[in-house]
């Protein structure tokens, strides 16, 4: 190294000395500084138009709490407030994808059906450019309704007394309005103030989810850590940086239930934690987590309010060690599709057989029962399948980017598992899948956790209203997802939307 740094040394005298070799060294830098030039020219072109907002959307009004059907009263304090926040990015053509994030158990399909009409009126966005996901907090507000098969509108909670059921159906709409204002004007506001800014994808991992499928006899599960069965540690993290390369916004992923907590008082759970800390560590900068295929996963330990701070603060610390981890920086290209994927139910139950399980001891099995066969009354039929929505976003497009696979329900961590190991193998470039989003409607099994049965396999449909789900969905339901995911992406690589 010294050897040729002499020699060198010595070259670049002798040709001071020569004329001619002066002027041409003279072309040289001006090369150099139009080569630096193209270059800064390149590295502008590699920037996004971007932006990121928050704002409380903790309920102002007595409200049921989410998440556990035990709950018997509504909330009565709260311990931490709830957000929502947006992501604006807008590619070199000005086409945007906007990414809403909520502290709350679930997305409902009307929310998502609303606030899409509006985005669209109000900013010509495509829906298939909007994705938005919850953090499947269990200590926050009910926010489903459903239209009972009697006509009237109840309260999704069959706990609530029916005398407290329209006062309840009212303040839950009431809510559910004001957030829709809410995020329709953020979404509007961040927009306005978007600027030039820099994308990229790292990650890191984190270990505190465990698989909560726990085998007891055959066909049987209960709810405990499962050290044994299938995690995602993964930590995905989408950096967005402004000019100057200060950071401005995180988005987080994790493949994890928000149910540390299941008291009385209203907060975000671990991932609300995870979110608060690493804000305060970062002043100006909006953190926002994106739930992964956590439908089997749940944090451990559990119960008491510091496991759900030391969680937030394990996340917020792995996020940080995700900034420090090699970066791919995404180009501002994008491609958006989103296909709302009809699964189909097994065979409906019989008239007959659900007279027998309305008298079971269980009392939620009893409700379900009776429930269907007021539906039955009603319609004398069932609905065959439900439209579960697949939404595939990319970002970037050097060396196949990242793709943001986005899947409605309460996705089973074997979703994330298989899509990155077929991404790796058919080297389609970086993938990132999340739950929860656009619509969750129950759970989505992989066909394993089907075949095994339990709560996440279909018995977890007893507690939904707001759909009908008259049996388990066919085995073939990861098949059909997964075959979609590829079929979507495939087409963002070969057509621009
Ligand atoms: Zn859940």
């Amino acid at each position: 190294m010294r050897e040729r740094r002499k020699i060198r040394d010595r070259l670049s005298i002798r040709s001071m000395k020569n004329s001619l070799i002066r002027r041409l060294f003279l072309l040289g830098v001006m090369l150099g500084i139009s080569l630096l030039l193209i270059t800064l020219h390149a590295e502008e072109a590699r920037l996004w138009n971007g932006n990121a907002g928050t704002v409380e959307i903790t309920p102002g009004e007595s409200m049921w709490m989410a998440g556990y059907a035990a709950r018997k009263r509504p909330y009565e304090s709260v311990l931490e407030p709830l957000f929502a926040k947006v992501l604006y990015l807008e590619d070199s053509d000005q086409d945007p994808i906007v990414v809403v994030t909520l502290d709350w158990i679930g997305v409902p399909r009307s929310f998502r059906n609303h606030l899409e009409e509006k985005l669209a009126e109000r900013l010509d966005l495509s829906p298939h450019r909007l994705l938005l996901n919850a953090s499947h907090t269990h200590s926050g507000p009910m926010v489903r309704v459903y239209e009972a098969p009697d006509g009237t509108m109840k309260p999704a909670y069959s706990n609530i007394p029916d005398e407290e059921a329209e006062e309840r159906v009212e303040s839950t709409l009431r809510y559910v309005d004001s957030v829709l204002e809410k995020i329709e004007l953020l979404v509007s506001e961040v927009r306005e103030g978007r600027k030039p800014v820099a994308v990229s994808f790292s990650k890191a991992r984190c270990g505190f989810a465990i698989n909560r499928r726990t085998p007891v006899g055959p066909g049987k599960w209960k709810n405990a850590p499962n050290p044994e069965a299938p995690v995602d540690h993964e930590v995905p993290v989408l950096q967005v940086r402004d000019e100057q390369g200060d950071l401005l916004a995180v988005l987080f992923g994790y493949a994890c239930h928000a149910t540390v907590l299941s008291g009385m008082e209203i907060n975000g759970d671990w991932p609300g934690f995870a979110q608060k800390y690493f804000e305060e560590d970062h002043p100006g900068v909006i953190a926002m987590f994106l739930n992964g295929c956590s439908g089997d996963q749940n944090p451990y330990p559990r119960r008491m309010l510091n496991y759900a701070q030391r969680h937030g603060r394990a996340m917020a610390t792995a996020v940080e060690a995700a900034l420090e981890t090699p970066a791919q920086i995404l180009s501002p290209r994008s491609g958006a599709a989103l296909h709302w994927e009809p699964i189909r139910y097994q065979e409906p139950p019989t008239p007959e057989s659900l007279k027998q399980r309305s008298q079971s001891s269980n009392r939620y099995e009893a409700r379900y029962a009776a429930f269907l066969l007021e539906v039955w009354k009603k319609e004398k039929a069932f609905p065959e399948s439900y439209p579960v929505p697949v939404q595939v976003l990319r970002l970037g497009d050097e060396g196949g980017g990242l793709t943001l696979v986005a899947l409605g329900g309460e996705v089973v961590v074997d979703y994330s598992l298989r899509l990155k190991r077929e991404w790796q193998e058919q080297d389609k470039g970086t993938v990132w899948v999340a739950g929860y989003s656009n619509d969750v409607m129950t759970y989505i099994p992989s066909r394993r956790v089907l075949m095994e049965g339990g709560y996440e396999g279909g018995e977890a449909m007893r507690f939904v209203r707001s759909a009908v789900h008259p049996a388990p969905w066919v085995p073939e339901i990861e098949e059909q997802l997964v075959r979609r995911v590829h079929l979507l992406h495939d087409q963002l690589r070969t057509v621009e939307p």
